[in-house]
């Protein structure tokens, strides 16, 4: 194994869904996260909510997940 390096992911609910770390397709937020904890070993950082458009009032779900 190489020694980790720092490492943030970011994603969000309303992106589309491919690991940005092995491009693996993904369905969903919660499938996603359980994806990075489970097979990157990434540890939770963040969870929260972001206005994507505030005119309309969209918001998104955003993780961000890392290795530090
Ligand atoms: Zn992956």
């Amino acid at each position: 194994m190489p020694a980790a390096k720092k490492l943030i992911v970011r994603i969000v609910s309303g992106d589309s869904r491919t690991c940005p770390l092995c491009d693996e397709s993904l369905e969903g937020f919660e499938e996603s996260c359980n994806h990075l904890l489970q097979v990157h070993k990434l540890k939770y950082l963040h969870i929260g909510q972001e206005t994507e458009d505030a005119n309309r009032g969209l918001q998104n779900t955003v993780g961000i997940f890392g290795r530090v």
